[in-house]
Order: C-alpha cells, then sequence, then structure tokens
C-alpha cells in the first residue's frame, strides 16, 4: 500500500485490488460464455479445457486479490499454481484444437505449475517477490510460445483468420512480459513485500494481462465458429455419397472460370450405363457401391485445376478448364476404360459397369454455359444410341442456310461424333 499512498492516481484510479476483483469477474465472464457454448457444441473438446483454465484463473486472481485477509500459503503459492495450471489447460485447448494429441499431454499441461510448486519448497528463493514474479512469467511465455508455434504450423493446414489474431495477440502478450521482466530487474520490488504489489506498472500489467485473456478468449470463440462455419459450407457443397463436388459447387465453379476466361474449357457428362438394372439385380448398396467406385476412378482421373462432381444420381460432370476437345475426350475415354475393366464384387458374383460419355468444348459451341451443357447432353445421349460403353464429342454443322453463331434452338442441329 506504500506506493499507492504515495501516487493518488494509483491509489484511486488503478487501486489494484478494485482491478483484481473487476479482472476476476470479467475473467469468470469468459468462463462461462464457454462453458454454455460449450453445452451446444459438444465435439469441440477445447473449448472445455479453456473455460476450465479461465475459471481457475478466476480463482487464483481472487485469491490474490485476498492477500493479508487469507493465508500467504493460498495467496502465493496455491493463486500462481492455479493460474499456471489455468495457462497449461490453455496450452492443451489449443492443442485439442489442431487435433495434436500425445499421451503425455495433460502432465505437460501440469507441468507448469508442479515447476512452480517445486520452486516454492525453496525458502530462499520463495522469500523474494521479484524472483517469483520471474518464474511465473517465464513458465507463462513457453506455454504461449509452443501456442504460438503450433498455431503458425496449423495455418497452413486450415487458413482460419482467427488464428493469425491470436498469434499476433500473444505476440504483444510476451511483449509485455519482457517489458514488466526487465522493469522489474531495473527496479525491482521490496523483496520482502508480504502486501499486494501496487503501483503503475503493475495496475497496467494487470489490465493489459485482461485484455489479453478477454481478446483469447474472443478468439477461441471465433476460432471455434470459424471452423464450423466452414465445415456447414463445404458439408454444404459435398456430395455426401462420394465426397465429390455436387451440382451446386460445380456450377458455381464453372460459371466462375466461363466469367473470368470464356475462350477456354470442355464439358465432359458421365451417366452410368443401365444402371436401374444393377440396382434391381444386385440392390441398392450395391448400386451406391459402383457409383463411389466410379467416383474414385473419376477423381483420380481429374487433372489438378479441374472440377469432377456428381450433378445427379448416376450422373457425373469433369470440367476441364484448359486443352481441348480432343485432349478431353482421350482423358475421358481413359476413364470409360478404367471404369469398363473395374469388377465390383456382389454376394455372388462380380459385375462390370460402364459409363457413357458426352463432350463439347468451348471452342465449338461458344462459352454460354446452357449451350455448353446443352451439346454436351446431346452427345451424351448419342453415345448411349449408339450402344453405350463409349464417348462422344460434339462437332457443330452449320444448318443448310444459316451461318450464325448457334443459338438455343440450334441444339438440335449438333452432330456428334464417337471416339
Ligand atoms: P441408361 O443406360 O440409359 O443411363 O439407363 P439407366 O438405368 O442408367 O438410367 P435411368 O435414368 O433409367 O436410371 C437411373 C437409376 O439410377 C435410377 C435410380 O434409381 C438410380 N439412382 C439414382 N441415384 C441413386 C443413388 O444414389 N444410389 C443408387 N443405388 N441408385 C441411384
Ligand atoms: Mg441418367
Ligand atoms: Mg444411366
Amino acid at each position: 500500500m506504500a506506493d499507492a499512498e504515495k501516487d493518488p492516481f494509483v491509489s484511486t484510479l488503478l487501486y489494484i485490488p478494485s482491478l483484481l476483483i473487476a479482472a476476476a469477474v470479467t475473467v469468470a465472464c469468459v468462463s462461462v460464455g464457454h462453458i454454455m457454448i460449450w453445452r451446444g457444441t459438444r465435439n469441440e473438446t477445447s473449448i472445455p479445457l479453456w473455460g476450465a483454465a479461465y475459471g481457475l484463473c478466476t480463482c487464483a486472481m481472487i485469491m490474490v486479490g485476498l492477500r493479508g485477509s487469507i493465508p500467504y500459503f493460498l495467496s502465493i503459492v496455491v493463486s500462481n499454481a492455479l493460474l499456471l495450471v489455468a495457462v497449461g489447460l490453455l496450452w492443451l485447448g489449443y492443442r485439442r484444437f489442431i487435433g495434436k494429441t500425445a499421451r503425455h499431454d495433460l502432465l505437460l499441461a501440469l507441468l507448469g505449475g508442479l515447476v512452480w510448486l517445486g520452486f516454492a519448497c525453496d525458502r530462499q528463493f520463495f522469500a523474494d517477490i521479484n524472483t517469483r514474479t520471474h518464474v511465473v512469467s517465464a513458465i507463462q511465455s513457453v506455454y504461449l510460445f509452443a501456442v504460438a508455434v503450433d498455431l503458425i504450423n496449423h495455418k497452413r493446414k486450415e487458413p482460419l483468420p482467427a488464428l493469425s489474431l491470436t498469434v499476433a495477440a500473444i505476440a504483444v502478450q510476451q511483449l509485455l512480459l519482457i517489458v514488466r521482466t526487465v522493469h522489474l530487474l531495473i527496479t525491482p520490488l521490496d523483496a520482502s513485500t508480504a502486501t499486494l504489489p501496487s503501483g503503475t506498472p503493475i495496475a497496467l500489467t494487470l489490465i493489459g494481462s485482461v485484455g489479453f485473456v478477454v481478446f483469447l478468449g474472443l478468439m477461441q470463440l471465433a476460432l471455434v465458429g470459424q471452423r464450423s462455419e466452414k465445415r456447414y459450407r463445404v458439408a454444404a457443397e459435398t456430395d455426401g455419397l462420394t465426397g465429390l463436388a455436387n451440382r451446386r459447387r460445380f456450377l458455381g465453379e464453372v460459371l466462375s472460370h466461363l466469367n473470368d476466361n470464356p475462350d477456354h474449357g470442355t464439358l465432359v457428362l458421365f451417366d452410368l450405363d443401365y444402371f436401374k438394372r444393377i440396382n434391381d439385380t444386385h440392390g441398392h448398396l450395391t448400386g451406391d457401391r459402383a457409383l463411389v467406385e466410379f467416383a474414385r476412378i473419376l477423381a483420380k482421373a481429374t487433372p489438378d485445376g479441374a472440377i469432377a462432381a456428381r450433378i445427379g444420381g448416376e450422373e457425373f460432370a469433369l470440367f476441364l478448364p484448359d486443352g481441348d476437345a480432343t485432349k478431353a475426350a482421350a482423358l475421358a475415354d481413359g476413364i470409360r476404360q478404367l471404369t469398363h475393366a473395374f469388377e465390383l464384387g456382389t454376394d455372388s458374383d462380380s459385375l462390370r459397369v460402364t459409363v457413357s460419355v458426352g463432350l463439347a468444348d468451348i471452342a465449338e459451341v461458344g462459352s454460354d454455359y446452357e449451350m455448353l451443357h446443352g451439346a454436351a447432353d446431346v452427345a451424351l445421349y448419342e453415345a448411349k444410341r449408339e450402344g453405350r460403353d463409349r464417348v462422344a464429342v460434339y462437332r457443330w454443322e452449320p444448318p443448310q442456310r444459316q451461318t450464325a453463331a448457334p443459338s438455343q434452338l440450334d441444339l438440335g442441329q449438333f452432330a456428334s461424333s464417337p471416339v
């Protein structure tokens, strides 16, 4: 209290016990927020760990704030142990969030608190508040550094915006810890002080730390929210059976390509042959397996930059942004042959699945998607009519007395040529 009495600003505006009460209430709110959110999203195991960390942090702050009113063992030894376990749990929560689990994770999370208790056993060391502060800061720093390294590495795998903000907040907090350590080295506190230390630097450090904790808590909720939003978005654009893009995503990507680059592109449509018969003869589940196997063949053959999708029941599409009809036809025929060669095991025997393919190129049809799809569809019909298990390419034949480019009505005038 001595410093505070000298400095009226500190003794009123930055009165440490009041700040600690405000900080404890704030951090408790973060803890409750995490627990409430966890009740709705049970699959994210990091949230209860973070919530528990903030709960421990609240208890630690209350114990520090009660220094002089409760035994020093509680106010110094237990409070700092709780604080360091809280930091350890924060670290563990981030490990869970990025999907890293190791056998000794929990022990490592508790290690900071245990190291602190080890130091606390040394009476000489323990008597000096400056040394105690350095030890607590150093242990916190190690955990925060480990979190930052993990998040920076994880960002490449899952680029969530809140990851960078969390790393930035940790960098600021680390800087704050360094400044506080240097300040304590230059102007140490009275080593034997038994009361709560006070003064503007301590008050500012406390305010900074609470700001950091609250910001970290908000970023944790943002991380969880951004991850689930991304998962829902991917799920809404993915075919549940085959894992390929669905019609919606396919159309979105193709239309965006056609908008940016209307001069190149080939659309390839695949339709499995006599699929109804496969369902009727071998059952719907075998039909599903055939769809999955064909999707696997298609995905494997899809070049970089192209997009493959399941656009209907047994209908698939491939959009090739580069190249031409000849190259696309060769690729499509390779997929057709692989499909023909594949044997799908059934209860009694094995069966072969074949696919008919129709393709249309922008150079022939133009870059209007309706026209392109209609043209590829006419070619597919031709491949079916010619006997199935084949590839047909659209060739536009100008009508007798018409030289203009094809319109919607002209689709019937396309001629397909089987490969
Ligand atoms: P074609 O050679 O002329 O293409 O004949 P097809 O039997 O393949 O064509 P049709 O359009 O008559 O039948 C398609 C069948 O695909 C009918 C439908 O029950 C089946 N189907 C659609 N979606 C699924 C699915 O998700 N799983 C399974 N097992 N079958 C599906
Ligand atoms: Mg069909
Ligand atoms: Mg079919």
